[in-house]
């Protein structure tokens, strides 16, 4: 392996997963959900392939998908793009990810990200030859906040692009409007690009609404938003993303992507475009289902003795085990399959500086109510 890819060796979820296996432990790591997603988008699929659409879709994703995906971002944001040239699909979120940082991103330049951040983006940012940057969220009562100063230090002459990543992985955090408006400015006074990964932007709870931030005055024309079938459909598996933005920098992310995947996922996006079209109440009781095993496993956890932190939205929750004296995270995610059949991940792998978040473990909800049962049960057992 090169030298710029070694530090990231292999990803804590493949990682985490094969140890809950080997083990036959109730995996709360990887996040993807247990139970399928909206039937009709199912049937989709199926008939897309009977009837004969295996072959290469279009470079930037069949017509249908693209203009359910600006019809979808007009009817929840009043987003108006363009779905023959502002509007890419893509193999999954990740490679959305990965095509914006490798057309945008000059070598040498920086790219800042919140930490902690999804594991993709520091090892994405390396392979385009860029320098991360990363500005931390700071616990605050049971939730976390931006550390506002931090952000703001972070951007300087040699920032190309910041990655905004809200509704939050790993905590469940979403970024305030007056974060946004922060970050915004500091784009706008930094002439910086702004990749938006918004793939949980349908997972939030308690009435907490989602604003992407290319709603922001000035933000429009210097954002890439980029969103997923995966965690809104419960198909993790299908890896049908998109990205949107102004022609320019949609282009840039195209002549990456042609040479990274050319296209993906031909039968599965007229099934998504369906779904975006017909299945978002499907969604919303979706997300209502999510927000009680939230508390379900939250629950779980503080009586099993646990810190817990709040979360927001997304699949997941961040929790202490330092009462139960376990005070690093990576050790104990290592050793949780063996000792009592439960798979977590240490956040430790998501971020540059350990020390604040040495203990924090990520614990995925995304599961049956009869499986968060079940890990709860064994979670006693601490
Ligand atoms: N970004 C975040 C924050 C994620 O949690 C995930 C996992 N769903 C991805 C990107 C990757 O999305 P996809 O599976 O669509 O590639
Ligand atoms: N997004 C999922 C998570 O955060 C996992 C994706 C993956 O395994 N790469 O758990």
């Amino acid at each position: 392996t090169v030298s710029r890819l070694r530090p990231f060796g292999t990803t804590i979820f493949a990682e985490m997963s094969a140890l809950a296996v080997e083990h036959s432990a109730v995996n709360l790591g990887q996040g993807f959900p247990d139970t399928d997603g909206p039937a009709s988008m199912l049937t989709a699929a199926q008939r897309a392939i009977a009837e004969g659409h295996n072959q290469y879709p279009p470079g930037a994703g069949i017509p249908q998908l693209r203009h359910a995906v600006a019809r979808h971002q007009r009817r929840h944001y009043e987003l108006d793009y363009d779905p023959d040239t502002e509007i890419l699909i893509t193999v999954g979120a990740t490679e959305a990810i990965a095509g914006s940082i490798v057309g945008l991103v000059e070598p040498g330049r920086e790219v800042v990200m919140i930490e902690p951040y999804y594991d993709s983006y520091a090892a994405t940012v390396a392979m385009a030859g860029g320098v991360r940057r990363t500005v931390p969220l700071v616990a605050d009562g049971d939730g976390f906040r931006l550390d506002r100063a931090r952000l703001a230090e972070a951007f300087g002459p040699a920032t190309a692009v910041i990655l905004v990543n809200s509704p939050h992985n790993p905590t469940g955090t979403v970024l305030s409007d007056d974060d946004l408006a922060e970050i915004a400015r500091l784009c706008i006074e930094h002439d910086v690009i702004a990749v938006t990964d918004e793939v949980y932007e349908h997972l939030l709870f308690d009435g907490r609404v989602h604003t992407p931030l290319a709603c922001f005055p000035g933000m429009r024309e210097r954002t890439l938003r980029i969103s997923s079938a995966a965690k809104t459909f419960n198909c993790t598996g299908w890896k049908v993303g998109w990205v949107s933005g102004p022609t320019d920098l949609v282009g840039a992310a195209r002549s990456a992507k042609q040479f990274m995947s050319y296209v993906g996922s031909g039968p599965f996006q007229p099934a998504v475009a369906g779904a975006l079209d017909e299945e978002m109440d499907w969604v919303h009781t979706s997300a209502a289902d999510l927000a009680s095993k939230r508390d379900l496993l939250s629950t779980a956890l503080r009586e099993a003795g646990f810190g817990v932190h709040r979360s927001e939205a997304t699949y997941f929750v961040c929790a202490d085990p330092r009462p139960l004296g376990f005070d690093d995270g990576e050790t104990f995610c290592r050793t949780l399959p063996e000792r009592i059949g439960v798979a977590a991940v240490p956040v430790s792998a998501f971020v540059d500086d350990v020390e604040p978040w040495r203990h924090m473990v990520r614990f995925a909800f995304s599961k049956r109510d009869d499986v968060i049962t079940e890990a709860a049960q064994r979670l006693r057992l601490l």
